[in-house]
C-alpha cells in the first residue's frame, strides 16, 4: 500500500463537504475581489469583474476552484450565486457613495441562470439596491453554458435585458459557438479567452483566432474583451489588431 500525503490532502481539500461550504456562507467567509478593465488605448477604467474568494480559517485564501466545483448541482450554488449579486450591488453603492460609478460584471453559473426564476431574482435584488442603475451590472455566462438550449437562454437574457442589465460572453472561443448563435444571442460583449490571449505572441494558430474572434465582434457589433492579458507586448498586439479593452495581471491583478 501506498500513502500519497499531497494526493491525500488535496483529495481531503476537493470533499471539504458541502456543509463547510454553507457554514462559510453564514459566517461571511466569501469575499470579492475585483479585477479592472482598462481600455488600453487611453488608459481609462471601464469596468472591473467581480470574483469570488473564500477567506478559509485555515487554508487561507482560496480560489474559485476550490469553492464552485464541490456546490455545483446543489442549492447552495444559488445562495452563493445570490449572494454574489447582492455583494457586488451593495459595494456598487458604496462606490457610488465615493463617486466611481463603473459598471461591474459577475459571473454566473449555468444552474443559476438556467432557473425559469432567475429574472425575478434579479428583479428583487435589483429592486433592494435603488440607487444602482441596472445598465451598469453585467452579467458574464461561460459560452459552454448557453449553448445546450439556446432558444431558452436567449429568452432568459431578453427577459433580463428589460431590467437593463446586459450580458458578456465568457470564455469565449473554447466552446463551440457557431455564426447562428452569435446572431441569435443577444450578449453585448465577447470575453476572448484567456489561453488564445496566452499563446499568441508565439502561436500563429492562436494568433489567427483571436484575428478571427476580433473579426465576428466587428461583425456581429459586439464589443470585444481580451482576458488574461499578462505583457506589454500582449497589450501591444491587441491594440495593434483593434481590440482595446482588455483584463489581466498585466494591467493588475483582481
Ligand atoms: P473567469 O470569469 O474567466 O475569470 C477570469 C479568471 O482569470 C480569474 O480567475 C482571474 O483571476 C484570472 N485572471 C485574470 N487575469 C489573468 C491573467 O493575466 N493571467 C492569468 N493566468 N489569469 C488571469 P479566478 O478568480 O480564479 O476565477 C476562475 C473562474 O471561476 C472564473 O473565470 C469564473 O468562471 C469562475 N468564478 C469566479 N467567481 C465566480 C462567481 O462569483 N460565480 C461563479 N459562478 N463563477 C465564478
Ligand atoms: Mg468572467
Ligand atoms: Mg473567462
Amino acid at each position: 500500500h501506498f500513502y500519497d500525503a499531497g494526493l491525500a490532502s488535496s483529495t481531503r481539500g476537493h470533499h471539504e463537504n458541502l456543509e463547510r461550504i454553507r457554514a462559510a456562507l453564514d459566517h461571511r467567509e466569501f469575499l470579492l475581489y475585483y479585477q479592472p478593465k482598462v481600455n488600453m488605448a487611453t488608459g481609462a477604467l471601464v469596468g472591473a469583474e467581480a470574483l469570488i474568494r473564500w477567506q478559509h480559517p485555515e487554508r487561507g485564501l482560496l480560489a474559485p476552484a476550490a469553492v464552485l466545483p464541490i456546490v455545483e448541482g446543489h442549492p447552495v450554488a444559488l445562495e452563493i450565486g445570490e449572494w454574489v449579486i447582492d455583494t457586488v450591488l451593495t459595494q456598487m453603492e458604496a462606490w457610488a457613495l465615493g463617486d466611481l460609478k463603473i459598471p461591474v460584471s459577475v459571473n454566473i453559473s449555468a444552474q443559476q441562470w438556467h432557473r425559469p426564476d432567475f429574472p425575478g431574482l434579479l428583479h428583487d435584488l435589483l429592486a433592494s439596491h435603488p440607487s444602482v442603475d441596472p445598465s451598469r451590472l453585467e452579467i458574464e455566462v461561460l459560452e459552454s453554458s448557453a449553448l445546450p438550449d439556446m432558444a431558452q437562454v436567449s429568452q432568459v437574457i431578453h427577459n433580463c435585458g428589460k431590467l437593463g442589465v446586459s450580458f458578456a460572453l465568457d470564455d469565449f472561443g473554447t466552446g463551440y459557438s457557431s455564426l447562428a448563435f452569435l446572431k441569435r444571442l443577444p450578449v453585448d460583449v465577447l470575453k476572448i479567452d484567456q489561453t488564445f490571449v496566452r499563446d499568441m505572441l508565439d502561436d500563429p494558430e492562436d494568433l489567427t483566432s483571436v484575428e478571427g474572434m476580433l473579426g465576428l465582434a466587428t461583425a456581429f457589433r459586439r464589443l470585444a474583451v481580451a482576458e488574461g492579458v499578462e505583457t506589454v507586448e500582449q497589450g501591444i498586439l491587441l491594440l495593434r489588431l483593434g481590440c482595446q479593452v482588455a483584463q489581466g495581471y498585466g494591467i493588475a491583478r483582481p
